[in-house]
């Protein structure tokens, strides 16, 4: 059931290399890509690569993917020169935080002053 979801899953295809995306960062767990509609002007979205649908899934057995997921959000911060300004990382989770893609990801997004509390 897991492996269907995961074979048709678009981040997976972004993790296995299947689907084109403009990666600024790779490890063994995790990859992160410019968003394809980027609501900023720095938007990358960080994937842990296995197939985890949302946080209502995080647990200990894959603590180790969102762990590693912020070590990578600090290093793309740094790469991209947004981290001594700001910048907002934000994880939808279901339908009324407007979760589109059921595999879990963090929105990084910089280069613009975001409001509190978001919309
Ligand atoms: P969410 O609403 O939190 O599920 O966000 C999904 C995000 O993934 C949106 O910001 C989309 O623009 C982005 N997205 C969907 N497909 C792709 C893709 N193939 N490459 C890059 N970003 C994508
Ligand atoms: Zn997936």
């Amino acid at each position: 059931m897991e492996k269907d979801m995961a074979a048709d899953c678009i981040f997976c295809k972004i993790a296995r290399g299947e689907v084109p995306a403009k990666k600024v960062f790779e490890d063994d767990m995790v990859v992160a890509f410019h968003d394809i509609n980027p609501a900023a002007p720095v938007h990358v979205v960080i994937v842990p690569k296995a197939h985890i649908p949302s946080v209502n899934e995080a647990g200990l057995d894959n603590a180790a993917g969102f762990g590693r997921v912020f070590a990578a959000a600090a290093r793309i911060a740094r790469d991209l020169g947004v981290d001594r300004k700001g910048y907002r990382i934000v994880t939808n989770t279901g339908k009324d935080a407007g979760q589109l893609v059921m595999h879990v990801h963090f929105h990084l997004m910089a280069g613009r002053e975001f409001g509190w509390p978001p919309g």
